[in-house]
Formats: structure tokens, sequence, C-alpha cells
């Protein structure tokens, strides 16, 4: 990767920095705990994590290719398990419009980063990059999320498709977040990001430079699916070497 004229570097946020795979899953897990009705449907905090990831992972999907609006993703994502358990639609609407600030707030509550974000936060600081966020996530939540893990010290633009109506990887989206940085050559901006889809592919066809985060948790396998154009690592410790080696 050549590297000598990034001066903007953008991270994703969801399991890119944040640990939001282990967080998530200890919101799940605490609504079962708290929740009687969830306890009646569900039989353990697991099942009920699985049938909500199993809708949630789909809907999203959806949502990036903005085939659905967030709204029906938010109503959707706990309404289908608690029908699918067996409830009534006009009580799991209502009780899905009650989980869904419940849930939003438990989220924002955690703190788990990926291993070696704030250091990498750290080293592209004190290199004197800008450092951006670029996510799909809500705005309720995604702003909540930046300041309890403790990353607002290091970050200088936020760029949520929430507040524009534009998710990756539609490349408008870029193209605004270049307009942000003031800096209007491609070549100069670089994504860091989880999803090959979202993150590095609508990057690379806007003309940026990419790294690959697959997690080493993630299965070998995927490794695969790594975007031609784009750089693989398995660590955010890799990073810097990176970025080094120009
Ligand atoms: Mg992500």
């Amino acid at each position: 990767m050549k590297s000598d004229k990034i001066t903007t570097v953008w991270l994703d946020l969801d399991d890119t920095l944040i640990d939001f795979t282990t967080n998530a899953a200890a919101a799940l897990s605490r609504m079962w705990h708290e929740q009687d009705v969830l306890q009646r449907l569900f039989p353990s905090a697991e099942h009920w994590a699985l049938r909500y990831e199993h809708h949630n992972q789909a809907l999203w999907a959806q949502y990036s290719r903005a085939e659905i609006e967030r709204d029906y993703l938010r109503m959707e994502r706990f309404r289908r398990p608690l029908v699918e358990a067996g409830m009534p639609d006009t009580e799991a609407r209502r009780l899905s419009t009650a989980y869904d600030p419940y849930y939003l707030d438990l989220l924002a509550q955690g703190k788990a980063l990926m291993p070696g974000a704030i250091e990498l936060l750290e080293w592209l600081h004190a290199h004197s990059y800008t450092i951006g966020i670029i996510s799909n996530g809500f705005k309720e939540v995604q702003h909540r999320k930046i300041h309890n893990a403790g990353l607002e010290p290091y970050i200088d633009i936020i760029v949520l498709s929430d507040d524009i109506g534009i998710n990756k990887p539609d490349p408008r989206i870029y193209k605004y977040a270049m307009e942000r940085a003031g800096q209007p050559d491609p070549s100069t901006h670089l994504i860091i990001g989880d999803n090959p889809d979202t993150d590095i592919s609508g990057a690379l066809a806007s003309d940026w430079k990419a790294i690959w985060y697959l997690p080493q948790r993630a299965a070998d396998s995927l490794s695969e699916r790594c975007p031609a154009g784009a750089t693989l690592v398995r660590t955010l410790q890799e990073i810097p070497h990176l970025l080094q080696s120009a």
C-alpha cells in the first residue's frame, strides 16, 4: 500500500474500534435477564440473542443496500423474533417499540474495545493524521458509544450515515467525508474497517486507500473475501507498520 500521501484516516466504529459483538451480546443477555416476557418465550439468554441476531443481520444487509428504512429495521429486529416465538403481532409491535430505546441504552453502556484500538488512535494522533469516524450506526447511540468508550479525545470528524441519509457503500458518503475533511484528493484518504462490502468496497470505488481489518476471532477462510486493492490485516497493531513502510 502506497501511504506517503495519506493525510486522513477514517475508521469504522463497530467491530473496528468498539467491540460491538461483545457489547451487543452483553446488552441482549441483560435484556433477557431483566424481562420476564423474554424468559417465558426463549429458553435461555443465548437462544434469545441468536434469534435476534438472525433477524438483525438480515435487516442490516438490506439497510446497507438502502432497501429498507431505519425505523423499519428498528421495529422488525425485535418484532420478528417475538412473533416467531409465539407472541401476537400487536403485542410484539408494542414491545418492540419499548425495547428499541432500552436496547440502545444498554448497548451504549458497553465499554469493550477491539484489541489495540486506543494504541492505534494514539499512534495516528501522534503522527498528525486527521482522524475520522465513518459509521452506518444510529445517531442516537453512536455519539454516546464514542464518548463512553473514551474515544472522543482522538476523533477530529464524525460522519454518520444516519445524519445525512446515505449509507456506506454509497459513493456519496465518501464524497461527503472528503468535503468534511477539506481534502478533495481521494488518494489522501484511507479507510480502516471490518466489513468488506460496506467499508472497503465503497471506499475503493471512491479511489480511497483501504485496509480491511479481519479480527483474529473471525475464520481464516474469510480472508479470501478481501477485495482487490485492499490490504488485509488481522490485528490493529499491524497498521502503524503498514503506514510507515510506504
Ligand atoms: Mg463495522
